[in-house]
């Protein structure tokens, strides 16, 4: 029964995100995507937003090594920001504990669209256990496809929690129930604030579930 959590703004956030992203990108094709560039693309994954800035910076689609020098540029981006106190990753505390506590008991995911090396560092200065799987933006890969992934044969049910109307989507592409955290993700699906306790979270995904706590 995966429980799938998103990660930027549903367990934490690393504000500056996207500065890095263009900064990365600037280190490798020699000139930053620019704002409004970022701005008009469409995906909510790094694999989807990268392939739509080198499409437009070039005019073909990205591929496998471009794609993974992008990944080594972010995250050494990232390394140098939030582990020189630059910049301090903040993390939702009674989420991440209600999320370990859920996953003491069952198979909970971090389903997130950062680059997989980004996700794995993210996951990490969060403090999140090792031992919860991680998957990261693919190429090819939109949200959906990642989540089909994720729950790929375990039965359900099934649930996502997202921060994001992107999340909220893929979500009911799949037929997925949905939790809600923060103020970004409206709809009639049940949400909570980022400074939920932990308790308020492992009923909210039981009660999401469908069973008894
Ligand atoms: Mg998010």
């Amino acid at each position: 029964m995966p429980i799938c959590f998103d990660l930027d703004g549903t367990l934490g956030h690393f504000s500056a995100g996207f500065v890095l992203l263009r900064e990365a990108l600037g280190g490798i094709w020699g000139q930053m995507p620019t704002v409004d560039e970022l701005s008009v693309c469409q995906g909510s994954t790094d694999w989807e937003i990268v392939d739509e800035l080198h499409r437009m910076r070039f005019g073909r689609g990205l591929d496998e090594a471009g794609y993974s020098a992008y990944e080594t540029a972010c995250v050494d981006r990232f390394r140098d920001v939030f582990t020189s106190g630059a910049q301090e990753a903040v993390g939702y505390g009674g989420i991440l504990a209600g999320m370990h506590r859920l996953a003491s008991a069952r198979q909970v995911w971090i389903v997130s669209g950062n680059a997989p090396g980004l996700l794995a560092f993210k996951a990490d200065v969060l403090g999140i256990d090792a031992a919860i799987p991680r998957l990261g933006s693919l190429p090819r890969h939109d949200r959906k496809d990642l989540l089909k992934r994720a729950l790929r044969g375990g039965p359900g049910p099934h649930l996502y929690v997202g921060d994001r109307p992107h999340d909220l989507a893929a979500a009911q592409a799949l037929g997925l129930p949905f939790l809600g955290i923060g103020e970004d993700v409206p709809g009639d699906h049940r949400s909570l604030p980022s400074n939920t306790e932990a308790d308020c979270l492992v009923s909210a995904v039981e009660a999401a579930l469908g069973v008894l706590p």
